[in-house]
C-alpha cells in the first residue's frame, strides 16, 4: 500500500483510579467530581496505532464518545502524534450501555470514511466489559483479532500474535481489520516536546484547532436517537455498592510448598472482617 495505512484508534476518557470517584444516589459513578484520564488499556491501542503509522506509512484518527471534557484526550493523543481526532459529544447518548456504544461509535466510524486497521483498547478501567470492540467489528462486518500483543505487516497481511488460555496464537488477517490490543503489548511511548508545544500552540488558536479536533453529535454522524442512551441499551444496572477502600495489611508466607501457601492464605483471610473493615 503506497501510500500507508487509515489507522483509526478508539479511545475513552475514565475516571482516574487513584481518584476517589464517589457514587451519585442512583448508584451511578459520580464523574463530575473524579478525575479523567485516558483509559489506561487504550494507551496501548494508541502505541500501535502510532507504531503502525511509524512503520508503514499513513495516518492515524482518535476517536471518542462522551461528554465534552473528553476532548482532553483527544489533545493528549494529538501531542502523542495522532493526526486528528473526533468526539461524539450528545446528551442524548447518556446512560448508553455497551450495545448502545458501540452503534453510535460504528456511525461514527462511517462518518469520518475510509480505514484499513482499527485499534481499539481491550476494556476499560469502569465499564470493563470488553464488549465494544468485538461489538464495532460485528457492526462493521469486519475480521476481528482481540488479546493481540504484537503484530506486523508483511506483503499487505496482519501478522498478529493473540494470547489466548496457555499460549499464543498467530493469525494472519487482511485489512480491512479491527484489532483490540492487549496490555503486554509495548508501552505508549512518551510524548515528543514537539507534539506538546504542537498542541499548546493549536490550543491558542481554537479555529485551527478546529481543523484537527472535531466535535460532532449524533445528527451529524446520521445515528438514530432511539438507538442511543437509555432508549436504546437493553442493560439495566440494577444496583452498584460500595464495598469499601482496598488495602490495609498484608502478610509475607514463605518458606512452604506452594499449595500448603495458598491454603494458608486462603484459611487465614476473614472475607466477613475485610469487607467491614472496608466500611468503617
Ligand atoms: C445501564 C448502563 C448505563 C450506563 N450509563 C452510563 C452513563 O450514563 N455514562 C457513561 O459514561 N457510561 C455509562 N455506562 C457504561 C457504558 O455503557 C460503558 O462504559 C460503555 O458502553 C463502554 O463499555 P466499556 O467501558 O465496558 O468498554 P469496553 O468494551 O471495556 O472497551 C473496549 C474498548 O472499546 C473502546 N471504547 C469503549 N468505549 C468507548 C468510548 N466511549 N469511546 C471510544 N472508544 C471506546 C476503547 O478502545 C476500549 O478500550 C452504562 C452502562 C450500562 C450497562
Amino acid at each position: 500500500m503506497a501510500s500507508g495505512y487509515k489507522i483509526i484508534v478508539m479511545v475513552k476518557q475514565v475516571p482516574d483510579t487513584g481518584s476517589k470517584a464517589g457514587l451519585n444516589p442512583d448508584g451511578t459513578i459520580d464523574r463530575a467530581r473524579a478525575k479523567r484520564m485516558l483509559n489506561p488499556f487504550d494507551k496501548f491501542a494508541l502505541q500501535a496505532a502510532l507504531h503502525t503509522k511509524k512503520m508503514y506509512g499513513g495516518s492515524v484518527t482518535a476517536i471518542s464518545m462522551g461528554p465534552p471534557p473528553a476532548v482532553e484526550i483527544l489533545l493528549e493523543a494529538l501531542e502523542h502524534g495522532v493526526d486528528r481526532g473526533f468526539l461524539l459529544s450528545d446528551r442524548r447518548l447518556a446512560a448508553s450501555d455497551t450495545l448502545a456504544t458501540a452503534y453510535a461509535l460504528y456511525k461514527t466510524i462511517q462518518y469520518v470514511g475510509d480505514f484499513d486497521i482499527i485499534f481499539c483498547g481491550l476494556q476499560t478501567t469502569d465499564g470493563d466489559t470488553a464488549q465494544v470492540g468485538p461489538q464495532l467489528a460485528e457492526r462493521l462486518n469486519l475480521p476481528q483479532v482481540t488479546y493481540c500483543e504484537d503484530f506486523s505487516v508483511q506483503n499487505g497481511e496482519v501478522h498478529a500474535r493473540r494470547i489466548i488460555e496457555g499460549g499464543h496464537q498467530t493469525v494472519i488477517a487482511k485489512p480491512p481489520l479491527l484489532v483490540t490490543i492487549a496490555n503486554s503489548y509495548h508501552p505508549l511511548e512518551y510524548k515528543s516536546f514537539r507534539g506538546a508545544w504542537r498542541v499548546q500552540q493549536l490550543q491558542r488558536k481554537q479555529e485551527e484547532l478546529a481543523q484537527y479536533i472535531k466535535t460532532v453529535t449524533l445528527d451529524d454522524v446520521g445515528a438514530d436517537p432511539e438507538r442511543c442512551g437509555l432508549k436504546g441499551s437493553p442493560t439495566i444496572v440494577a444496583k452498584t455498592e460500595k464495598v469499601g477502600e482496598l488495602g490495609g495489611s498484608c502478610s509475607i508466607h514463605e518458606g512452604k510448598a506452594v499449595d500448603e501457601l495458598v491454603k494458608e492464605v486462603i484459611t487465614g483471610c476473614n472475607v466477613k472482617e475485610f469487607l467491614a473493615a472496608g466500611k468503617k
